[in-house]
């Protein structure tokens, strides 16, 4: 479903390129893990998969498209099939739990009446419907994530990337957030990404994986099949 072909970045004016001609593939319905120490690439290969970051060179297909080729318009839509969690969960301070899930259905354009609707669904799925109206300053770091996973969740997307979404966490609540992108992946049958520096969070959760080490792919392909070490 996903084809990063030859993908290398070297951003300006540093020295040794983040990523250097990378090239595996990500199967639909997969809970892909892309591992690797700190600065090895990892945020930058994810941002790829979206163009917030430009590849200096090779290619990231879609169902065989080049999202690099990409018109604005085309990009943005892209992006909304692409739903993304960060670390630091990225909620906007000044909108309530129910506002920031609405955020991208007000970009798709959707009406207030199915935006009420559909953010009812998104809080139930990820156990919030009692937090609508708080604000993010009000919840603990998993009920943040949740938000975030039923914000990037709300366009329904058929990709969700996962940017160190477990890194802010302690290990319970680790555990929960896991267990519901699991969930996520077996009901809605979302392809999930998701980068760690975390051997643990892969080998619980990811059937595939892919192993980066100073910008460079050392190993990929099914969890059963790597030589990752135990
Ligand atoms: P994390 O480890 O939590 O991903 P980083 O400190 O590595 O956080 O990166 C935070 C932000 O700074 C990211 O947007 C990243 O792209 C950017 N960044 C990281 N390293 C550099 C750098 N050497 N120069 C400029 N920006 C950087
Ligand atoms: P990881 O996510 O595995 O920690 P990153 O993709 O954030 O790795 O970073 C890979 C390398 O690229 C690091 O050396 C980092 O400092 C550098 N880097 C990341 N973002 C930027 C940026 N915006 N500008 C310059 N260098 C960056």
């Amino acid at each position: 479903m996903i084809q990063i072909e030859g993908l290398s970045k070297q951003y300006a004016g540093t020295g040794q390129p983040a990523l250097q001609d990378i090239s595996f593939e990500i199967p639909r319905g997969a809970i892909y893990g892309i591992l690797g120490r700190s600065g090895a690439g990892k945020s930058t290969l994810i941002r790829c998969l979206n163009m917030l970051e430009r590849p200096s060179a090779g290619r990231v297909l879609f169902d065989g498209e080049d999202i690099g080729l990409f018109d604005s318009r085309a990009l943005r839509a892209h992006r909304l099939r692409t739903g993304m969690i960060f670390q630091h969960f990225n909620l906007l301070h000044a909108r309530n739990v129910a506002d920031n899930i609405a955020v991208p259905l007000e970009i798709a354009g959707v009406s207030k009446n199915q935006r009420q609707a559909r953010v009812a669904e998104l809080l139930s799925l990820v156990g919030l419907s009692e937090k609508a109206a708080a604000f993010p300053s009000q919840l603990s770091g998993g009920q943040k994530q949740r938000v975030g996973i039923a914000r990037a969740l709300a366009a329904r997307p058929d990709v969700l990337l996962c940017d160190e979404a477990t890194s802010a966490l302690d290990p319970e609540t680790t555990a929960s957030v896991l267990s519901l992108l699991e969930q996520i992946n077996q009901q809605l049958g979302l392809t999930i990404v998701l980068i760690t520096h975390q051997l643990e969070v892969v080998k619980t959760l990811c059937d595939h994986a892919a192993l980066l080490e100073n910008g460079e792919l050392i190993e990929s392909g099914r969890i059963a099949d790597l030589l990752l070490s135990p």
